[in-house]
């Protein structure tokens, strides 16, 4: 694009002024709950959902308020990637950051990595926060941001942040000449598998180890119940156990979204059978009962990644009208990365708590924040994805098992 007259490129940021965040999921609310704290910072968040209905139950990594490189890296196989991918200064500047995280909400960082809690439990506490502080320096709107406002609420300088989840409204406009394209350009996605997300209370204790998902599904020769092991979470009177079943290309577009055990029974009794049959196990060892019915989720077991995650193409393009030229654009969250086998939101946090490190660096010239947030994203990538890679082939080794010339040819050794 030709530099047009009195178009500008933005080579610094501005020492403070004002950042929006788009999208008040959990990292969006982290990013502000950070950034509201930060002397000459005004933020703006905006969110489309007016409640915070999601109740899965979910836990935080104790990396996240880890003090020490040797408490950072004690997940046996994440610890190894993570010696891997960083070098020790960047594992020291990121425990240094966590130093400077505002003592209320280090507290509930603390308190999540302890054990499990719904999903809006945690959006909720966060949001609570930012509210309780008072602060002048937050304004939240309640909206349905589309690209084109985004764009038209950027004066010169201001930060854009996108927090907008796995359908990341921005990530595929982050390089020029994308928004012509339909869709895509700038997600490198691997599709995993399809699956189903199962989720059931179960009236007493069900501590589910390595062994379930083998013994259990014994008879189950095709659709195995994986179940989540050591996530099964007891609340002194319920279980709430959650797994996936794999499922066909095929099967996954005959289904609706959300779906109950009733209705699977009527539609697929093969993989109702198997899910049948593994509960059947739980209550011979347990002498339990359900509560209620199966809930049921459909979806893509999606591995991907932004190719940008900041809109340095814009900057690398030269002077020009468009509002990312002169305004930088950050993923973070769910946005910029997502595994269907990593603790997403940890990650997110971790992410999130990088850029409000950059952000707080008033000095830094922006290509330079650009470099350093791609390359710490990229890094991140690299762990996410081989714990994936590692997790999914494990999968298919599992579902082999009982057929050991299937299960030899995926055992690529030599
Ligand atoms: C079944 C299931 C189980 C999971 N279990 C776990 C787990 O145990 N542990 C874990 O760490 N992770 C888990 N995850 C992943 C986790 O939920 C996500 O990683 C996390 O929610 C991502 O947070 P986020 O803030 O980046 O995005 P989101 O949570 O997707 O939040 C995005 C926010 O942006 C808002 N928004 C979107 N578009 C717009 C718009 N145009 N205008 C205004 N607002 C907008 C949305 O309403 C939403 O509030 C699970 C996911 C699924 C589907």
């Amino acid at each position: 694009m030709p530099p047009q007259s009195g178009s500008t490129t933005l080579e610094t940021v501005p020492s403070g002024g004002r950042v929006h965040v788009l999208g008040a999921g959990p990292v969006g609310l982290l990013l502000t709950a950070m950034l509201q704290m930060m002397e000459g910072f005004s933020v703006r968040l905006y969110e489309k959902r007016r409640e915070y209905t999601r109740t899965r139950m979910v836990q935080l990594a104790s990396y996240l308020v880890a003090d020490s490189v040797e408490s950072y890296s004690t997940d046996s196989i994440d610890g190894d990637s993570v010696e891997a991918v960083f070098d020790p200064p960047e594992l020291d500047e990121g425990l240094a950051f966590r130093q400077s995280i505002p003592a209320d909400l280090m507290a509930l960082l603390r308190d999540w990595a302890l054990g499990f809690c719904p999903l809006n439990a945690i959006e909720r506490s966060l949001s609570d926060l930012i509210d309780a502080r008072r602060s002048n320096a937050l304004q939240r709107t309640a909206a349905v941001v589309t690209a084109e406002d985004a764009m038209a609420m950027l004066e010169p300088g201001d930060i854009l942040i996108d927090c907008t989840g796995s359908k990341s409204l921005l990530r595929d406009q982050l390089v020029p000449g994308s928004g012509e394209v339909d869709g895509g350009t700038n997600t490198l996605n691997i599709r995993l598998e399809y699956a189903l997300v199962i989720t059931f209370l179960y009236g007493q204790t069900y501590d589910c180890n390595e062994y379930c998902k083998y013994y259990k599904n014994i008879e189950n020769a095709h659709y195995k119940f994986i179940p989540m092991v050591h996530r099964t979470h007891y609340d002194g009177s319920i279980s709430h156990v959650t797994g996936i079943v794999n499922i066909s290309a095929e099967e996954y577009e005959a289904m609706p979204s959300r779906f109950d055990g009733q209705w699977l029974r009527r539609n697929f009794r093969d993989v109702a059978q198997s899910m049948d049959r593994f509960i059947d196990k739980i209550k011979q060892e347990t002498h339990g009962e359900i509560l209620g019915d199966l809930e049921i989720l459909r979806i893509p077991l999606n591995l991907y990644r932004a190719r940008n995650a900041t809109s340095r193409q814009w900057l690398a393009a030269g002077p020009s009208d468009h509002p990312f030229a002169s305004s930088p654009v950050f993923l973070a969250g769910d946005s910029a990365i997502g595994s269907p086998y990593f603790q997403s939101i940890s990650l997110g946090f971790e992410c999130a708590m990088y850029l409000a490190g950059l952000i707080a660096h008033r000095d830094l010239p922006l290509r330079d924040m650009f470099d350093r947030y791609e390359l710490y994203i990229y890094k991140q990538w690299l762990r996410v994805y081989m714990r994936s890679k590692m997790i999914k082939h494990n999968k298919d080794l599992f579902e082999s098992l009982d057929d050991p010339l299937a299960l030899l040819d995926k055992l690529h050794i030599y």
